[in-house]
């Protein structure tokens, strides 16, 4: 299976090569797509793991034995479809191709499996629909 996750780094774990022992102890496939790192500050990255679902959550558990705050990236999504009028407009900027209008409907179809967590749909949207919390 593959799961998309923000990973939240404490200032004392920012150095620790963690992805690094989650590929390697734990035999997990990891894709970063989006990171936020400063140095001397908490730092954030957007990956993907890919690996059984006890793999998985055992190199969960590793991440937040080192103090990482583990959480899945749809929580950190959000849009008010409700109130979509179906312009468009967010789907010219999504290049990871999240944002789609149904060639049927011509309504938006978000794929939350897909979103990087780049934020320019937050601009895009006129009615400013979109909640995009990657670094909070
Ligand atoms: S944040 Fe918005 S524009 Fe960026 S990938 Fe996700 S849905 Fe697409
Ligand atoms: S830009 Fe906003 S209103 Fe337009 S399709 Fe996207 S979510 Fe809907």
């Amino acid at each position: 299976m593959k799961s998309r996750y923000v990973f939240v780094f404490p200032t004392e774990a920012i150095n620790k090569p963690l992805t690094y022992h989650l590929v390697k102890d734990f035999d997990l496939k990891v894709n970063i797509f989006n990171a936020y790192i400063n140095s001397g500050e908490e730092g954030n990255l957007a990956l993907e793991i890919e690996g059984s679902p006890g793999q998985i959550q055992a190199g969960l558990e590793f991440a937040k034995s080192l103090g990482v705050e583990c959480s899945t990236l749809d929580k950190r999504v959000k849009l008010e479809h409700d109130r979509c009028i179906n312009c468009g407009a967010c789907v010219a900027v999504c290049y990871s191709d999240a944002l789609k209008m149904d060639a049927n409907t011509m309504e938006l179809n978000f794929d939350k499996d897909k979103c990087t967590v780049c934020e320019l749909c937050t601009t895009a949207c006129p009615l400013q629909l979109f909640k995009i919390n990657f670094v909070e």
